[in-house]
């Protein structure tokens, strides 16, 4: 029978403030997964601490709501251990790039397949709006005593430098067109990153739903507000490699970074850079280290006897650290 969408919400009450974006990001993921039809028990949801980290409990699948900045560690051992799971990783801009930075940058070099979305607000928003690492030099919000004396850290770049092969952009209010780009990052067999632009209409006075939509300025023809946020998809721009070959990747890698510069005016949103030729990392445990990881990755190991002794054959194991 045909999973729906409501198959994949719980009854867990919402304490999101009014109008926040997390919703928007909420139903994309749920839209997507209701889209791709996958099993709610075949689903983890990991999420690190901060408004964002309340995700898991929304999602009908399982869920881990772990510590501040560790989403992508817990993620990284859930999908190593049973590579069968489709795993969706949560985190703030504060989670994803101040706290759990070091495991952000580290989970694109192994290309583990799965999906990173990162709600990104400018702000920490759980903590009453202090900087987070995406707010600019110079930039003041409500919840700042003085503008912002950090320089900011730009996702899209970080993403593509540190190896994720999957690079997108969304808008939280955009749902339609953020539930696709999630579910084309959990399709694509790798490391999926979606940097998400999402009003927090209680501590960031700045980067609004009216913001983004462009109200503050007038197209002069049509007397419209011009919108600032655009879809690549419209333009030119082509993000997916189609040979692999050095040459063009170093090409794709290099116009996703001066894209990801863009800002202000005029803000790019859709799949930046997507590299469909680098091995996972599932695959190469699998080419280079246990040719059976698939069949019998480690969850699904006897782990003791019936007496409780440990069923693991430590000899076999032991002997590759023997000295000659
Ligand atoms: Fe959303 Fe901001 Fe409220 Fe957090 S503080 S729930 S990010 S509006």
């Amino acid at each position: 029978m045909a999973l729906k969408l409501a198959d994949y919400r719980t009854d867990v009450h919402n304490n999101w403030c009014p109008g926040c974006g997390d919703f928007g990001i909420l139903s994309s993921i749920q839209m997507a997964l209701s889209e791709l039809q996958v099993n709610p028990s075949n689903v983890a949801v990991v999420s690190g601490i901060g408004c964002s980290a309340k995700t898991p409990h929304y999602i009908n699948a399982y869920g881990v709501h772990t510590l501040h900045g560790r989403a992508i560690a817990f993620a990284e051992g859930i999908k190593l251990a049973n590579p069968a799971i489709e795993v969706v990783a949560v985190s703030g801009d504060g989670d994803a790039l101040g706290i759990g930075g070091n495991h952000t940058l580290h989970a694109g070099r192994r290309n583990i397949d799965m999906t990173f979305v990162v709600f990104d607000n400018f702000v920490y928003g759980l903590t009453k709006g202090q900087a987070s690492p995406t707010l600019g030099l110079g930039v003041k919000t409500k919840g700042l005593a003085k503008p912002n004396i950090q320089q900011d850290i730009n996702p899209v770049m970080l993403a593509l430098t540190a190896g994720y092969t999957y690079v997108a952009r969304g808008y939280a209010f955009d749902v339609k067109h953020l539930k696709d780009l999630i579910r084309k990052g959990i399709q694509h067999k790798g490391a999926a990153f979606i940097d998400v632009l999402q009003p927090c209409p209680t501590y960031n006075d700045l980067y609004t739903k009216e913001w983004y939509a462009g109200e503050d300025r007038e197209d002069p023809d049509t007397h419209k507000p011009m919108p600032r946020v655009y879809k690549l998809e419209e333009t030119a721009y082509d993000p997916l490699v189609k040979t692999g070959e050095p040459d063009e990747v170093t090409a794709k890698v290099g116009q996703a970074a001066a894209k990801s510069m863009e800002w202000g005016d005029r803000i790019p949103t859709g799949v930046f850079y997507q590299n469909p030729f680098v091995p996972s990392f599932e695959e190469r445990v699998e080419k280079t280290r246990v040719s059976v990881y698939r069949e019998l990755p480690p969850a699904k190991l006897r782990i003791s006897e019936d007496d409780g002794t440990s069923a693991a054959p430590m000899e076999p194991l032991l002997d590759q650290f023997k000295a000659v």
